[in-house]
């Protein structure tokens, strides 16, 4: 095969998935102004859009063409280095042809109707906290994913392949190793955390912090961290996200609450997940390398700017003057070190998205384990919701009033969405990791954080992370950034040090 013959199938190669890419933004921008801007009228209208984007987006990544040119590239592909744009175009790019090709579209269909059917029925049973109104809903769902486990015949555990689509090419033995690890040591010290509870006054966080001054308190905290309004936005949502249509048109959303800072921290958080994907390199641009390599990494990213800057001593011995400044009701007579104590709270709570740092990660492997069971048959759907009680007991103390506030709460289910959960932890994880290895490289972080000096870890970020975006497999990227793969011992360090800082309880 002539080096002119490759070259002109990869351009091919390189024009059709150029396509795909911008299919790909222009249901993100669609996504984005459902949530954003739309008027409730507009909602079945937009779902057979985005339904017919979908397909057509599909069928031009299973192209007979498309796999035609992979297979004539494969020569080519070995010829050059492993990391090589090129290379690392066709590996991805088949990686994505062979998954989408293995699944029938009347199967895609059947599993899109029944999360749609299922959403709806979700939320009747929640409103209503009736679990058996969801039951068939959730038995639909999980019947659809066992015939598209089907599709992969798994080597390993069924529960791989749902994995995959999330965190590609980790194995649930992997995590559940890391989970299991991340049991042993949390469930202990929520105890004792549980017991201290009081000797943190966490009313600071409480407001009243009037919603209307909260949108311009926030753009002043994340404009030195990066956002800019050429590149940037930042709206208000029911839920918080990052969506956005290029390199440079990042969109994030935040949730203002009167009571509560979840617009600073959900907007620092989505922050985190815009910065990942305005970092790939402008070579990966329009292609399938461009975005983040997995969700965990995503989090990893988010909750890295969150938690560990966010929520750090530093952060707030810089910010706590803006907040004071407009919220003196609230925070007036408060100091610093007093509000970030505050703003780290340990205290076991119901949902997860309201957790602190360390309970959250319980309500994510309680998850987890849930979703295996039910995969392989080893719990019966109408004894989910005493098995979810049973283990909120067990692993966080607290009792469950109503299914509303348990099994009910979260919507990822009811899309038919398995395999998902776990990545929430992992990305905590990962996020210690690539934390500490920024940190042997910056010396001075905390100062450049209270001085408000954000470029050099950005830089550090983009150069070691977020610059490579697909090109290698989640824990090769985590390799190259932070040293090694996936490993709990760091986050588990960091937070027994900072239970100890907040609550003066014994590392
Ligand atoms: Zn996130």
């Amino acid at each position: 095969v002539s080096a002119s013959t490759n070259e002109q199938a990869f351009a091919d190669l390189k024009e059709r998935l150029s396509r795909l890419s911008d299919l790909g933004r222009i249901g993100r921008v669609l996504g984005w102004d459902q949530q954003v801007m739309m008027p409730p009228g507009g909602a079945a209208a937009r779902a057979e859009q985005l339904g017919t984007l979908g397909r057509i987006a599909h069928e031009a990544l299973i192209d007979d063409e498309v796999g035609r040119l992979l297979e004539q590239l494969s020569g080519y592909e070995e010829s050059l280095p492993h990391d090589s744009f090129e290379a690392s175009l066709i590996r991805v790019a088949r990686r994505d042809y062979e998954k989408a090709s293995r699944v029938p579209p009347a199967l895609s269909a059947d599993i899109a109707r029944a999360a749609s059917l299922g959403h709806q029925a979700w939320l009747e049973a929640r409103a209503e906290s009736d679990f058996a109104r969801f039951m068939p809903a959730l038995e639909r769902n999980l019947e659809l994913k066992h015939r598209y486990v089907e599709c992969f015949e798994p080597a390993g555990e069924a529960y791989d392949v749902l994995l995959d689509d999330f965190e590609p090419e980790m194995t649930t033995g992997e995590v559940r190793q890391v989970f299991d690890r991340l049991k042993e040591e949390l469930v202990p010290l929520i105890a004792a955390v549980r017991d201290s509870a009081d000797a943190v006054d966490g009313a600071l966080a409480q407001g009243p912090f009037p919603v209307e001054r909260q949108p311009a308190a926030v753009v002043a905290i994340l404009t030195p961290l990066g956002f800019d309004e050429s590149s940037w936005r930042l709206d208000p949502t029911a839920h918080p996200f990052a969506s956005g249509s290029g390199l440079t048109d990042i969109r994030i959303t935040t949730r203002y609450l009167e009571d509560a800072l979840m617009g600073v921290f959900a907007g620092i958080h989505e922050f985190g997940h815009g910065l990942y994907e305005h970092g790939s390199a402008p070579e990966l641009d329009r292609t399938p390398l461009c975005g983040g390599v997995s969700l965990g990494l995503h989090e990893s990213q988010s909750r890295l700017w969150e938690n560990l800057v966010g929520r750090s001593r530093p952060f707030w011995r810089r910010f706590f003057a803006v907040l004071r400044d407009a919220f003196p009701e609230a925070l007036g007579s408060a100091d610093a070190d007093g509000f970030y104590r505050a703003v780290n709270k340990m205290q076991p709570s119901l949902i997860r998205v309201e957790a602190d740092e360390v309970t959250y990660n319980l309500h994510v492997i309680l998850r987890f384990e849930l979703e295996q069971e039910l995969l392989a048959d080893r719990i019966a759907l109408a004894d989910l919701p005493q098995e979810w009680n049973a283990r909120m007991d067990e692993y966080l103390g607290i009792e469950v009033p109503d299914d509303a506030q348990g099994v009910l709460q979260d919507v990822h289910w009811s899309g038919g969405i398995f395999g998902y959960f776990p990545t929430y932890a992992l990305g905590n994880v990962m996020s210690v990791q690539i934390w500490e290895a920024l940190r042997r490289d910056l010396t001075d972080v905390d100062d450049q954080i209270e001085a408000g000096d954000f470029a050099p870890m950005r830089e550090w970020l983009r150069e070691r992370l977020h610059q490579h975006g697909r090109k290698f497999t989640p824990q090769e990227t985590l390799e190259r950034c932070a040293g090694s793969r996936i490993d709990p011992e760091p986050y588990l360090g960091y937070l027994r040090t900072k239970v100890a800082d907040v609550y003066g309880v014994a590392a």
